[in-house]
């Protein structure tokens, strides 16, 4: 029993006995893609959910980075975050766009929109931030620096799905926001994403671009790509989306019994909750102080790991070091004090619907001990 791998996440499967009957209905109907009847389900569904009017799927998180930047027409240089997923940076490069990184905040870990105005030049076309952890931007201030300089807002909004401001919610902001359903994000379609844009016409040429460009049999308008959900996902995740909230509801008591236990652990903090925000509890980083808890990051992380409990060192390393990225020269590390920072004392404890009592036991035991 000691034995068993607790991982940092573990997907969320709705019921294969619903499934089936779907299963079948998608045989009965002989259609497996290009906006099928349970694609259009659930666009509409996530729509309701999530409290936006336009969303477009997607076959994963990555196409809707890179289709919004399409969709958008941006060159030149874009403004963003080294601390995320490297998909983030990525989509930038597969458009010939050049990343600017700019500094995080030391509270949410999210771009800080007071380096932002710095690191503007004449080829800046747009910012691409992203909400940390599920933490949401400063969008007001990132808008205000937008509008005055002209410049489009794209989120990567992969770790935000369901979280609301003030009742308001956080797909809102900027011009467009991507989401993620990989297997290992609070909601899934096993692969999947989206892209949320906030008019008619925009929404049109999304789904022309996902389609390779096709707005019509015979006419093709752009060059685009194949970025198109299948029926068996999107019925998969129109099953998912019934038990999602169950499941955020759970890990906000993980997040609790992880926030009771370590709140007296010297030289661990972790993020406290956001006046306002109902978050998702999508990620429950903590971070290490190795003066005062006596140990490093990394013999943490390797000592859970001795313990069979796989956690996660997100996001390290930062996007800046890797080879593509580390000879620009917003990639220096003097211009990334917070970011370095944190990216070396972060761990991010595991967080799943299935993760039991027991299993947070023996992780905090390790923790505390
Ligand atoms: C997961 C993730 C992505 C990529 O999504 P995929 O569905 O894996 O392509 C992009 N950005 C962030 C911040 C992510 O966490």
């Amino acid at each position: 029993m000691t034995n068993r791998t607790i991982t940092v996440t573990s997907p969320l499967f709705p019921s294969l006995e619903e499934f089936i009957p779907y299963l079948e209905d998608i045989w009965n109907r002989k259609w497996l893609t290009n906006n099928g009847y349970y694609h259009q389900k659930l666009e509409e569904a996530l729509c309701e959910y999530l409290g936006v009017k336009y969303l477009s799927l997607f076959t994963n998180g990555t196409l809707p980075l890179i289709t919004a930047l399409q969709a958008l027409r941006i060159t030149g240089e874009v403004i963003t975050t080294p601390f995320s997923f490297v998909a983030t940076t990525h989509s930038l490069w597969w458009n010939g766009i050049k990343p600017v990184f700019t500094d995080i905040e030391p509270v949410t870990f999210n771009i800080d929109p007071d380096k932002i105005e710095a690191a503007i030049t004449p080829r800046t076309t747009a910012i691409m931030p992203v909400h940390v952890y599920g933490n949401p931007c400063n969008t007001a201030q990132i808008q205000e620096i937008a509008d005055k300089y002209g410049l489009k807002v794209i989120y990567d909004a992969a770790h935000v799905f369901g979280v609301t401001v003030n009742g308001k919610s956080v797909l809102e902001a900027g011009d467009m926001s991507t989401l993620s359903f990989h297997a290992t994000k609070v909601y899934n379609t096993i692969e999947g994403g989206a892209l949320i844009c906030h008019d008619e016409q925009t929404k049109k040429r999304i789904d022309y671009l996902k389609n390779f460009g096709f707005a019509g049999e015979t006419t093709v308008v752009a060059p685009g790509i194949n970025g198109k959900m299948d029926e068996v996902r999107a019925a998969y995740g129109l099953l998912n989306l019934k038990q999602v909230d169950r499941a955020i509801e759970h890990r906000q008591q993980i997040a609790n019994q992880y926030r009771q236990a370590l709140k007296n652990v010297e030289g661990i903090s972790f993020m406290e909750e956001i006046q306002g925000v109902h978050h998702n509890y999508s990620y429950f980083p903590i971070f290490v102080d190795t003066e005062k808890y006596g140990m490093t990051r990394d013999k943490l992380y390797f000592k859970m790991k001795d313990n069979n409990v796989l956690c996660r060192r997100y996001f390290y390393p930062l996007i800046r070091t890797f080879p593509t990225y580390r000879g620009l020269e917003s990639a220096r590390h003097e211009n990334l004090p917070v970011a370095t920072k944190v990216a070396d004392n972060v761990i991010c404890l595991p967080m799943y619907d299935r993760l039991s009592s027991n299993d947070i036991d023996k992780i905090l035991n390790i923790i505390t001990n």
